[in-house]
């Protein structure tokens, strides 16, 4: 395969000169800084929240760099993960022209962001396993496909895809390859951030919002080749990740012990919880999960999805979604959280016995 970076990107975004920051112009040490128009008197904050944040990132992406074993020139944040997603449309897809393949039923942003985009999407369902079906994907591909989104483990199916499918695909399209890995942390699967070498069409998306508990601070990674990743830098807000929430999940960074004894808590729990769940009379299945929720198929789901919310338990009601019928998609909760979840389930069976 020849991949070829530079016929992928949009005309527009190859011919753009990036916005230049005062911080771009200007970040080494000064006594006064006068270039950037902010208020030099403070905030009725703590008094660094007056200056611009670092447009690169540079001290988090460092710390990544150690957790990840990868350079920092193959990091790019965003304003969680959605922004990744909806950069990588913008420069690469050319509104009203190119397409875009999704499998699903899968995250329902790439869907969205190709419609804000003007991108027409290909859908190649899963199988029914939650596999990937090679054959339709090929078949609908052609010259104006630029990016195949790959979600692995899937949301809302709960299952890795097979790595050798996912190879099968970066190894034969000339396009970008994303695969979107939130759920990785939870999986006994390898990530293919180590794979960028291997692959130069493929773009690997995680996330602070699944496993490390930072949903609320809007932070979402990709990781790719250091050509990709400059042309998402160039077409890229400067200022898109704000000063509170590079100095917090800095903090946070340093705290991966943690982090790994809560994915350990959780993927325990969401054993157990299948297993509870798999005992239940009118659950069909309880489909195999390598992320923190469960897809459970039980008989009238919509309406267990209304009894618990009477109850005041919030699922998601996927039963409407293609592949998905009568499915709940659980999260799993804290200890506390599962077991209100079991007890109303109880009282479910009890009314309905
Ligand atoms: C939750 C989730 C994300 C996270 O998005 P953020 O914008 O980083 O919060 C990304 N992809 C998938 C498949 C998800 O389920």
């Amino acid at each position: 395969m020849t991949f070829n970076l530079a016929k992928l990107i949009r005309p527009n975004i190859q011919e753009l000169k990036p916005y230049s920051s005062a911080r771009d112009e200007f970040s080494g040490d000064a006594k006064v800084f006068l270039d950037a128009n902010e208020n030099s008197l403070g905030s009725p904050l703590h008094k660094w929240y007056n200056r611009y944040p670092d447009p690169h990132q540079v001290a988090i992406k460092q710390k990544l760099s150690a957790i990840k074993g990868i350079a920092p020139e193959h990091i790019f944040l965003g304003n969680g993960s959605d922004e990744c997603i909806d950069l990588l449309y913008r420069s690469f897809c050319n509104p009203g022209k190119d397409n875009v393949i999704i499998c699903p039923p899968t995250y329902g942003m790439y869907e969205v962001s190709a419609n804000v985009n003007d991108v027409a999407l290909r859908k190649v369902p899963l199988l029914r396993n939650y596999q990937l079906n090679l054959l339709d994907i090929e078949a609908a591909i052609d010259e104006n496909t630029k990016l195949i989104w790959i979600c692995s483990p899937n949301n809302p199916t709960g299952n890795s895809l097979h790595r050798i499918d996912i190879e099968t695909i970066l190894t034969n399209f000339k396009g970008i390859v994303v695969v979107d890995e939130a759920y990785i942390n939870f999986s006994k699967q390898k990530s293919f951030v180590q794979e960028l070498v291997e692959y130069p069409n493929l773009v690997v998306l995680q996330t602070f919002s699944k496993a490390w508990g930072l949903a609320g601070l809007r932070l979402g990674m990709a990781f790719a080749s250091t050509e990709i990743i400059a042309v998402l830098n160039k077409v890229k807000p400067p200022y898109n990740i704000n000063q509170s929430t590079q100095e917090l999940v800095l903090k946070a960074l340093d705290d991966l012990g943690q982090v790994n004894d809560m994915i350990r808590l959780l993927v325990d729990m969401r054993e157990a919880l299948a297993e509870v769940f798999r005992s239940m009379p009118t659950v069909a299945e309880v489909y195999p999960s390598d992320a923190n929720f469960l897809l459970v198929k039980i008989d009238n789901a919509r309406k267990v999805y209304e009894f618990l919310l009477s109850k005041g338990i919030v699922l998601r009601d996927r039963s409407n979604v293609q592949l998905c019928d009568n499915c709940l998609r659980i999260t799993v909760g804290s200890e506390q959280d599962n077991t209100m979840l079991i007890d109303a389930m109880q009282d479910w069976y009890q009314l309905n016995a």
